[in-house]
């Protein structure tokens, strides 16, 4: 374990490594915050993990404030109460602490605070992000208790439009944090569902990043061994919460998930966006279903790429053998096989279903994906994986 502490800087400065939490009244020494405001979801907020993060800045006489008012996929309430408790408090900058949803709504607050236009002016489309006053972002330092969205390292948030039920992705560069801390220990508490989940996002970030068409070396290099992490340690971090080996490796792989999908998404996220809009489904347990059926969707061009990467996986059988990998990761982690699985009840009419299709091929990931998402296309996977058809 002593070995799994380092610095990187890239593609921001990360201090990695168990315990490093301790380091936080340095980090915003370095960022020049003075006067932080603590964002984390109300879970979060009554747990040890937390507590003992704030005693931290009690103890370096750190004023700061607490927000927690964060939905598991936050909207644009908690973003506006957010906003409104950072200028009150006159907080300079913000520590975002917990899974992507603190992180996200963390990174908005600091970002929107200073800006006069509503955030959806700033949705990741086109140059949109230039509309932004880059002098009014306020620094943000982001700490990770999850390991799947890789947030911490990423430069977009994403919240929920809830008049529209879309979730929208807000980009900017300086959303980007400043110092990120990635402390494995604080994800050991992690209830097994959320590890399953969390690390399957991961998964699917590498794998969705790798299969995306265009020129992209350094994302696919990143996504492969992010992908071969997540093989070897999400079904030990998920049978022992408390490795912190398979915990370190998790929180790298979540990163380097993140860093590769500069270069694209796909179809899994193009149907998880809409059926998490409008179920309040977990988003990486909902990308865990739809792995199997889109990577079968995709086959015919992608199954070389995956031939290499099973390969470099230590995976026998090529593209079916990798196919029966992640169904059989899927199985140990308790992922439901299809969608009703996921969402109890689930009762979806021709109209619905139509709906969601024609949500899933305007999301912005569809142009990630190897094989062109028309309506029907997403129609036929959502139909596959309600009915559990690989
Ligand atoms: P989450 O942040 O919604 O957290 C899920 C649950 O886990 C919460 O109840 C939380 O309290 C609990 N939790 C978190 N850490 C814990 C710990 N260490 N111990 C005990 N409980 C803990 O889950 P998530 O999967 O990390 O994030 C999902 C959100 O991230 C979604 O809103 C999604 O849209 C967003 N997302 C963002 C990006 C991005 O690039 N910015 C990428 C993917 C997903």
């Amino acid at each position: 374990m002593s070995k799994l502490i380092s610095k990187w800087n890239y593609p921001t400065t990360v201090r990695f490594g168990a315990g490093r939490i301790k380091e936080l009244p340095e980090v915003l020494a370095a960022t020049g915050i003075k006067r932080p405001l603590f964002v984390t979801d109300p879970g979060l907020a009554k747990l040890p993990v937390v507590a003992s993060t704030l005693r931290i800045l009690d103890e370096a006489k750190v004023p700061y404030g607490v927000f927690s008012e964060v939905k598991p996929n936050p909207v644009e309430s908690n973003l506006t109460a957010g906003i409104g408790v950072f200028k009150r408090g006159k907080h300079d900058g913000v520590i975002a602490f917990g899974g992507g949803s603190a992180l996200d709504l963390g990174k908005l607050i600091a970002f929107q605070a200073g800006q006069v236009r509503p955030v959806w002016d700033f949705e990741d489309v086109g140059d949109w992000w230039t509309r932004a006053n880059s002098d009014a972002i306020a620094p943000i330092i982001a700490v990770p208790t999850t390991a799947g969205t890789g947030s911490e390292v990423g430069r977009a948030g994403v919240i929920t439009n809830e008049e529209t039920h879309t979730k929208k992705v807000i980009f900017h560069p300086k959303l980007l944090p400043a110092i990120v801390i990635a402390d494995p220990e604080l994800s050991v508490g992690m209830p097994s569902f959320i590890t399953a989940g969390t690390g399957m996002d991961a998964l699917a970030h590498c794998l969705e990043a790798y299969c995306a068409p265009g020129y992209h070396p350094m994302a696919d290099g990143i996504a492969v061994e992010g992908i071969r992490l997540v093989f070897e340690n999400l079904p030990k971090a998920y049978a022992n919460g408390k490795d912190l080996v398979a915990r370190a490796h998790m929180m790298s792989a979540a990163a380097m998930g993140a860093a590769a999908f500069q270069k694209g998404l796909g179809a899994i996220h193009s149907l998880s966006h809409p059926i998490g809009a409008l179920y309040d489904t977990h988003h990486g347990m909902t990308n865990a279903v739809f792995m199997p059926y889109v990577l079968a969707f995709n086959r015919d061009s992608i199954e070389e790429r995956i031939a290499r990467l099973a390969a470099y996986c230590g995976i026998k059988g090529g593209f079916d053998g990798f196919a029966k990998a992640v169904i059989k990761l899927r199985k140990e982690l308790k992922v439901p096989h299809a969608l009703p699985g996921l969402i109890k009840g689930l009762d979806m009419d021709k109209k619905r279903k139509g709906l969601i299709a024609d949500m899933a091929v305007v999301d912005p990931t569809a142009g990630g994906n190897p094989v062109k998402l028309t309506k029907k296309a997403a129609l036929t996977l959502l139909e596959n994986a309600i009915a559990g058809t690989v």
